[in-house]
C-alpha cells in the first residue's frame, strides 16, 4: 500500500483546499456534489482501515455544507476525529480558514 502518512497529508491538503474554494453561498448542486464526492472518497480512499473508520465517522456526522464556513468546520472536525484516534493534538477549528484559505500555511 502507499505510505499512509504521506497519503494522509496530501489527502488532507486536497480535502481542506476543496472546502477553501467552496462557495460562500453554495447552490443545491454544489452541496450535492460535495456529498457525492465524499461518499465516493470514503469508499475509494486507498488505506482500507482509514476508509472504513472515515465512513463510520461520516455516518455519525453527516456532511454539513450549506456554506463555506460550515463545510470548512465540518472538515476540520473530521480531521480532528482522526487526530484523536491517532493520539495527535486537536486543531483549533476557529483557525481552519486562516490555515487553508487566507493564511500562509504552516
Ligand atoms: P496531518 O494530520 O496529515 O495534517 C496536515 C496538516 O493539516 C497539519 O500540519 C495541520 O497544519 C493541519 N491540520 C491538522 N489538523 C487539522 C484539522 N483538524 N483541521 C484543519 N487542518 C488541520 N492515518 C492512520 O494512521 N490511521 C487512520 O485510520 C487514518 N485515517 C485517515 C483518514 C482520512 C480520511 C485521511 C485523509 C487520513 C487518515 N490518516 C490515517 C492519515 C493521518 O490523518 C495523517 O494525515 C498522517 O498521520 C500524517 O499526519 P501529520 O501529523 O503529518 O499531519
Amino acid at each position: 500500500p502507499p505510505d499512509v502518512e504521506a497519503l494522509g497529508r496530501s489527502s488532507w491538503t486536497l480535502l481542506h483546499s476543496i472546502t477553501a474554494s467552496y462557495p460562500a453561498s453554495p447552490s443545491p448542486t454544489d452541496q450535492s456534489n460535495v456529498k457525492q464526492f465524499l461518499g465516493l472518497f470514503g469508499k475509494l480512499y486507498p488505506c482500507w482501515v482509514c476508509a472504513e473508520d472515515f465512513q463510520d465517522w461520516m455516518r455519525e456526522n453527516r456532511v454539513r455544507a450549506e456554506s463555506r464556513e460550515e463545510f470548512g468546520r465540518w472538515m476540520c472536525e473530521a480531521h480532528n476525529g482522526v487526530n484523536r484516534k491517532l493520539g495527535k493534538r486537536e486543531f483549533d477549528c476557529s483557525k481552519w480558514e486562516e490555515r487553508w484559505r487566507t493564511g500562509w500555511g504552516d
